[in-house]
C-alpha cells in the first residue's frame, strides 16, 4: 500500500532515542516537522525510542521531554514509549518468523569483525559493516539446539528472501516522486537485539503504521533505514508513509554534531540564558551557531 501523496490530516512525529540530551540539531529537526504539520493543519506525535535498555535511560527521557517543552514543541495527544510496547513488535516477530524470513543469530561483535577481516572485503550498509550472513547457514537442528541451550542470540531478516518475496519496491518523497528501494545494501539487519526484544527498524516501521503517520520527516544519515522500512511494511502488510530527508547539521571540520555537543545542547544554551523565542528564530531562519553548518548532500 502506497499512502496518497495528498493525504487530508497530516500526522507526522519527532521520535528521540533517550541515550543523551537533545542538541541544537534535534531541536531543529523537531521544528521543522512541527512546522510542517502545523503548515498543513495536521499533528506531530512524540515518540520516545527507549527500547535499547543499556543506553536508554530515565533521566535523559525526561531531559529530552523538558528540552522539547523550552524550546516550544508542541506535539498531541499521548507521548507513545516504544518500551511499553515490545507485545506488538513481537506480533511483527512472529509473522516474519512465519514467513521463514527471520533467523536466529549467536555471533558476537567480535565474530563477525573477525569474519569480515578474513573475508577481506567490508561491504557497508549504512549501519555499519554489513553482517556475512554466517547464521544463515545454520539448519534448523542446530539452531533448536542452540536456542534450546540458551545461547545468546539476536534475531535477522534473511534479506534476499525478504526482497525477492517482496518485489521491487518504492517508497514516495513528499514531492510525489518514487525512490527505488534497495534494502538488500543493508545485508542481513537485526530485528530483534540479544539485549532487546526488538530493534529500532522493526519497533519505528510497527509503529509509524500504529500511530497513524502519514509523513516521516527524519535525518539524511536515516535514508537507507528508509529502504528497510519500506520491506519491513510490504512483508507486515502496512501502509507507506511519505518521506522526506533533512540535511544533518556539521562542525566546522564536517564532523555531525552527535559526538560533539559541547555547548550545542538545548539544556546548555537554556542554562546560558538563551530566549527559545529567539532560538527557533535562528533555526527556522538557519542561523546556526558559529562553525555550524548543515552538510552538503
Ligand atoms: N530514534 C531515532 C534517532 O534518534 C530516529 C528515528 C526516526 O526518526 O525514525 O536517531
Amino acid at each position: 500500500m502506497i499512502g496518497s501523496p495528498h493525504p487530508q490530516h497530516m500526522v507526522t512525529r519527532f521520535a528521540p532515542s533517550p541515550t543523551g540530551r537533545l542538541h541544537i540539531g534535534h531541536g531543529w529537526s523537531a521544528l521543522l516537522a512541527m512546522d510542517m504539520a502545523r503548515g498543513a493543519g495536521g499533528e506531530l506525535r512524540l515518540r520516545i525510542e527507549d527500547i535499547d535498555g543499556t543506553r536508554s535511560r530515565p533521566e535523559h527521557v525526561e531531559g529530552i521531554i523538558e528540552d522539547l517543552r523550552w524550546l516550544g514543541i508542541e506535539w498531541r495527544g499521548e507521548i507513545v514509549f516504544q518500551s511499553r510496547r515490545l507485545s506488538l513488535y513481537d506480533a511483527a516477530l512472529e509473522t516474519l518468523k512465519g514467513q521463514g524470513l527471520a533467523y536466529p543469530c549467536f555471533c558476537t561483535r567480535a565474530e563477525i569483525a573477525a569474519e569480515i577481516a578474513a573475508s577481506g572485503s567490508a561491504p557497508h550498509g549504512g549501519d555499519g559493516p554489513v553482517y556475512p550472513g554466517t547464521c544463515r547457514a545454520l539448519d534448523a537442528a542446530r539452531r533448536a539446539e542452540r536456542i534450546a541451550r540458551g545461547d545468546a542470540h539476536c534475531w535477522r531478516l534473511d534479506m534476499e528472501r525478504a526482497v525477492a518475496a517482496a518485489g521491487p519496491l518504492v517508497w514516495l518523497d513528499m514531492e510525489g516522486h518514487g525512490v527505488a528501494a534497495d534494502p538488500l545494501r543493508a545485508g542481513d539487519v537485526v530485528l530483534a537485539r540479544k539485549d532487546a526484544p526488538t530493534s529500532y527498524h522493526l519497533a519505528a516501521t510497527v509503529d509509524d503504521a500504529a500511530m497513524g503517520i502519514t509523513h516521516v520527516l527524519r535525518g539524511e544519515d536515516l535514508r537507507a533505514a528508509t529502504d528497510i522500512h519500506r520491506l519491513l511494511q510490504a512483508l507486515l502488510d502496512l501502509p507507506t508513509p511519505l518521506y522526506r530527508h533533512h540535511p544533518l547539521l556539521v562542525d566546522a571540520s564536517g564532523r555531525r554534531l552527535a559526538k560533539r555537543t559541547q555547548g550545542l545542547a538545548l539544556a546548555e544554551l537554556r542554562n546560558a540564558g538563551m530566549d527559545p523565542a529567539r532560538l527557533r528564530e535562528d533555526l527556522r531562519a538557519m542561523r546556526f551557531p558559529v562553525g555550524i553548518h548543515v552538510a552538503k548532500a
